[in-house]
């Protein structure tokens, strides 16, 4: 078993049955990672006030192999963000980035878009598409090829335009 302790900014928050959580989290360090809150619904809660989405915290994380699971033991909140968008745009980025890979240039945006809470919601988005490789200005339509691209894809790792968006839209509603 490995124990790890270091800082992160938590991207979302998912619920894994009744009473565990399962948070994603940017740290320094190791990137991206995945932990779970499981040991009992008593400590779940108590960690649950500092690890909502859109906060800087300090994180005590074990593992019992390489590529085992991380469960989260202690976390300390130090400051969070109050902005839903921007917490929306921290949802958007864990669909984005991949897992385990340290990015300091990527931590440190969090870090301040945390501690500053000042980024504009159009900035934010712009920012981490292109820290993930994926320029707005020089993007174009993933289906159509035009320039006029109105929204990225996370799943489908696109930019569409507004008029394929509606389009396909449309047809995941037939
Ligand atoms: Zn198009």
């Amino acid at each position: 078993m490995t124990e790890h302790f270091t800082w992160g900014v938590v991207l979302s928050k998912n619920s894994i049955g009744e009473a565990d959580s399962e948070y994603s989290i940017f740290t320094w360090d190791l990137g991206k990672v995945r932990a779970r809150a499981t040991s009992s619904r008593k400590i779940t809660s108590k960690l649950a006030g500092h690890l909502e989405p859109g906060t800087f915290a300090s994180v005590r994380l074990v593992r019992k192999s390489i590529e085992g699971r991380f469960r989260i033991i202690e976390a300390l909140r130090e400051s969070k963000i109050e902005s839903l968008p921007l917490i929306k745009v921290f949802d958007f980025a864990d669909k984005l980035i991949p897992l385990e890979e340290p990015d300091l240039k990527m931590f440190s945006f969090f870090k301040k878009a945390v501690f500053s809470g000042v980024i504009s919601e159009a900035k934010a988005y712009s920012s981490i598409l292109k820290m993930s490789g994926f320029d707005p200005d020089t993007a174009r339509c993933g289906i159509c090829g035009s320039r006029k691209i109105a929204y990225f894809s996370p799943q489908d790792i696109m930019f569409l335009c507004l008029p394929c968006l509606e389009r396909r839209n449309n047809l995941k509603k037939e």
